[in-house]
């Protein structure tokens, strides 16, 4: 199953000559982790176990295909060589026995009696939990929506998708974004951490996102931006977008609330 289709996008970057932008994005895919790792096609970071498909690296988590789910309930799902790993390897009862899959729920096999658990939402392991220092989700569901954000995600692509064109967007934007000094028009929030720039973005006042002329651009904070009118508001309901709106808040609402941002009040 395919989460995203760029198909449109790619034809528009086609017919643009801008063949190197990738069709990526994630797919929901279940793999033998054993053999995925022998293949050397597993690499794991951070925040993920991640899994090699036709040269895109796909982030997920690993869990044990068949469980004695009676006598210890439903098993926990992994993101790290945690301690249980390391014991389960030892032990010899590692390779062959876990699945890599990077869905919101996973099917396991009661061991006993070979029945299938369909639809299951498994708990974080928690010395996963505590050495890749996760506090953003504890179970599956929680993994998962967060894989849309997470994926390397180069602003271009956004503003291609939405605009049809324009190669030199980012530049634009982000020139303008110096000129404004990372200060949202609107509730003039200033922005100085290079980290967290991203939060001010650059709107289009007339909607037309070909038109670049200074007069039609505003430097807006993200949740200006996304409060701007009715089509933002449903552009913006998008989980990455969400996540990005909520980290800002997250971050800066004191400051926020401090130079009387319109819109901090009412999320
Ligand atoms: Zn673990
Ligand atoms: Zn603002
Ligand atoms: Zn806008």
């Amino acid at each position: 199953m395919k989460l995203y289709d760029f198909r449109n996008l790619s034809l528009k970057l086609d017919s643009l000559n801008y063949p190197e932008v990738k069709e990526s994005r994630f797919e929901i895919v279940r793999k033998d982790f054993s053999e995925e790792e022998k293949k050397g096609n597993i690499t794991f970071k951070e925040d993920g176990i991640y899994l090699l498909i036709n040269g895109i690296e796909h982030k997920g988590y690993m869990y044990i295909k068949k469980a004695d789910i009676g006598r210890f309930g439903f098993p926990k799902f992994h993101i790290t060589n945690c301690s249980v790993i390391v014991e389960q390897k030892s032990k010899g009862f590692f390779n062959g026995h876990y699945f890599w899959h990077n869905s919101n729920t996973v099917t396991i096999i009661d061991r006993n009696t070979n029945e299938l658990k369909k639809d299951i939402k498994l708990s974080l392991c928690s010395r996963c939990q505590a050495q890749a220092n996760i506090r953003d989700y504890i179970n599956t569901q929680g993994f998962f929506d967060l894989l849309d954000i997470q994926v390397e995600q180069p602003e271009e692509i956004v503003e291609l998708d939405i605009f049809g064109y324009v190669k030199d967007w980012q530049q634009i934007s982000k020139k303008f974004r110096i000129k404004n000094e990372y200060t949202c028009n609107k509730c003039s929030i200033k922005i100085s951490k290079k980290i967290d720039q991203r939060f001010i973005q650059v709107h289009h006042k007339n909607g037309d996102k070909k038109n670049n002329t200074e007069k039609n651009l505003q430097c807006l904070c993200i949740l200006c931006h996304a409060n701007s009118d009715k089509k933002h508001i449903a552009n913006f309901q998008k989980k990455r977008s969400i996540h990005e709106i909520n980290s800002f808040i997250e971050k800066y609402k004191d400051e926020l609330i401090r130079i009387g941002n319109p819109f901090i009040m009412i999320t």
